[in-house]
C-alpha cells in the first residue's frame, strides 16, 4: 500500500493506494481562510495529521511509499523552494513514517497517472495539459517523462503568445496562461452575467443554455482560438502522437472538443493533427500519479 498526496491551492487531498493503482480509501479536504494565510507551514502540520488518520482509520501501521504532488513550485532534489523558503518535506516526514518521500510537481503527477493507467497508455510521444487555475504540462519522449536538469519543466502555461498581451499571474505579459486557462474563460462568463461566484458546473450549464448568444459565443471562440494557438506552437515544437487534455476543461468536452479540434486544423493544412484526448482519472490522477513517481 502506498500513500498519495495531492496538494492543490484550495484543497488537499491524501488517498490510500493499492498496487493495481487503485485508491481504496480518500481523505479530502478544503483548507480553511485561516490556513490559507499560511499555507507553507500549516501544510506540513496537516500532511502529518492526514497521514496518521489515513493510517489509523485502515489500520495500517507501514506503508511503501509516500509520494506528494505539489503545485507552481520549484522542487529540486525532492527540496520545495517557495518565495524564500525552502521546505524538505523529505527530511520531515521520512523520520516520522519510516518510508521512502518522493516529492514531484502536481502535473507531473497527473500526467504519469494518464501515460501509465490512463489515456496516453498507447502513446510513445505524447503531451499532458491541464487547464485549470493555470496550466501545466508534462512532456513523454519514447514512453519517459522528459526532466530537466533543475526546473519541472514543461510549464506549457508560462509560453508567451501575445507580446505586450494580457498581464499574467507570473508578473509577465501574454503567456499562454493569461488567454487559455479555464480561469479566464469562467471570469469572462461570470463578468458578462454579473455573478459573484461561479463553479465549473454553473458555467457549463450558463453556456448549454446561451452559446447561441453572440456574446457567450464570442467568448467562447476567443477562448478556443487563443488555445488552439498555443497548442498549435506545442504540436509544432514537440511533434506528438497525442494530447491528453484535463483539468476543469474536461467538464466542457461537448460544447469545446469539436470547434477547438477544428480550429487546430486551419494551422495544420499540410498535416493530420495528433490525437486530441480527455485525461480519463479527472480528480483521482493526482493521488494516483503521487503514486507512481519516483
Ligand atoms: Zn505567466
Amino acid at each position: 500500500m502506498k500513500i498519495g498526496i495531492d496538494m492543490g491551492g484550495s484543497h488537499v487531498g491524501i488517498g490510500l493506494v493499492n498496487n493495481k493503482y487503485e485508491i481504496v480509501d480518500k481523505i479530502e479536504r478544503e483548507w480553511t481562510t485561516e490556513e490559507k494565510k499560511d499555507l507553507w507551514h500549516n501544510f506540513q502540520k496537516v500532511i502529518i495529521k492526514l497521514i496518521h488518520d489515513i493510517l489509523e482509520k485502515n489500520r495500517i501501521e507501514q506503508v511503501e511509499s509516500i509520494g506528494i504532488g505539489i503545485p507552481k513550485s520549484t522542487i529540486i532534489d525532492g527540496i520545495v523552494y517557495i518565495k524564500q523558503e525552502k521546505i524538505d518535506l523529505v527530511s520531515i516526514l521520512q523520520p516520522i513514517f519510516k518510508t521512502k518521500v518522493y516529492v514531484k510537481n502536481d502535473v507531473k503527477c497527473s500526467g504519469i497517472c494518464e501515460k501509465t493507467l490512463g489515456n496516453l497508455k498507447e502513446y510513445n510521444n505524447a503531451l499532458f495539459i491541464t487547464l485549470g487555475t493555470g496550466i501545466g504540462g508534462a512532456y513523454f519522449y519514447k514512453n519517459e517523462l522528459v526532466v530537466p536538469n533543475k526546473y519541472p519543466g514543461f510549464e506549457f502555461g508560462s509560453m508567451i503568445i501575445e507580446k505586450d498581451g494580457n498581464l499574467c499571474k507570473c508578473g509577465r505579459r501574454g503567456c499562454f496562461e493569461a488567454y487559455a486557462a479555464m480561469k479566464i474563460f469562467r471570469d469572462k462568463i461570470k463578468e458578462l452575467f454579473h455573478l459573484e461566484k461561479v463553479t465549473s458546473d454553473t458555467v457549463l450549464k450558463i453556456i448549454e443554455q446561451k452559446q447561441k448568444e453572440n456574446e457567450v459565443n464570442k467568448i467562447i471562440d476567443e477562448y478556443l482560438d487563443y488555445l488552439a494557438l498555443g497548442l498549435s506552437n506545442l504540436i509544432r515544437i514537440f511533434e506528438p502522437d497525442a494530447i491528453c487534455i484535463g483539468g476543469s476543461f474536461v467538464y466542457y468536452q461537448e460544447i469545446f472538443m469539436s470547434k477547438l479540434k477544428n480550429k487546430l486544423e486551419s494551422y495544420f493544412i499540410d498535416r493530420k493533427i495528433p490525437k486530441i484526448l480527455l485525461a480519463k482519472y479527472a480528480n483521482d490522477a493526482g493521488i494516483i500519479g503521487a503514486t507512481i513517481i519516483k
